[in-house]
């Protein structure tokens, strides 16, 4: 079997996203890609996360065909291989529906970069623009507006993450949701202080650079 190790990796960061609390249902989903082959290990479509395992998981190549795997990919395929396909930095991708951040989606408004965490995200998580699911729209939408940002809102939707790895853009994923939850809390409540261009740069310059070991 393909990629045994890239399996294990993207079905244990998938069935995280259950665990972390950031999806219901089938809805969400991880990938990862190989640095070896370019090939790309994606969740399948509409099977729930108890029943995921790394040999139900999908190998597909950058033009979204199956190259190992029984079950369809999921339906946001495509958007997964677009950013792959444009951005050779990123080797996971993240997508969720995960509550709080999702509400800034709804309401069309980026995360504010209001948290000296947020450097952790690459400062203000932006947004993109409505997109619907399936072909290229959301994938262009992402590499159009993500910047530096390792996250970004997708209006009327949900998040996108990006990383070094799977487990890398599931990190980012989780905390992205955190950051959204303090921040609506703060909203709720008064007009929260943003970070300065400076203080942002700082901050991301030590989560990139200087933090962990
Ligand atoms: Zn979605």
């Amino acid at each position: 079997m393909l990629l045994e190790q890239l399996r294990e990796i993207v079905c244990k960061c998938n069935m995280e996203l259950p665990q972390k609390d950031l999806v219901r249902g089938t809805s969400g989903n991880v990938s990862g890609r190989d640095s070896e082959t370019g090939l790309v290990v994606i969740k399948p479509s509409g099977v729930s996360f108890e029943e995921l395992t790394p040999e139900n998981q999908v190998v597909v190549d950058l033009n979204g065909n199956v190259v190992q795997g029984d079950l369809k990919p999921s339906t946001d395929t495509d958007t997964h291989l677009y950013v792959y396909g444009r951005r050779t930095d990123v080797m996971g991708i993240v997508h969720t529906h995960s509550p709080y951040a999702s509400s800034f989606a709804a309401l069309g408004q980026p995360i504010p970069a209001c948290l000296t965490t947020c450097g952790m995200l690459g400062g203000e998580v932006p947004l993109g623009g409505y997109a619907p699911i399936g072909g290229e729209d959301i994938g262009q939408e992402i590499i159009d507006k993500i910047g530096r940002a390792l996250a970004i809102i997708m209006q009327n939707h949900g998040v996108f993450t990006i990383g070094g790895s799977a487990q890398e853009a599931t990190k980012i994923a989780v905390e992205v949701e955190e950051i959204a939850k303090i921040t609506h809390l703060a909203m709720s409540r008064g007009q929260p202080i943003m970070l300065t261009e400076e203080q942002i740069d700082y901050m991301v310059n030590l989560y990139r650079h200087n933090y962990g070991q």
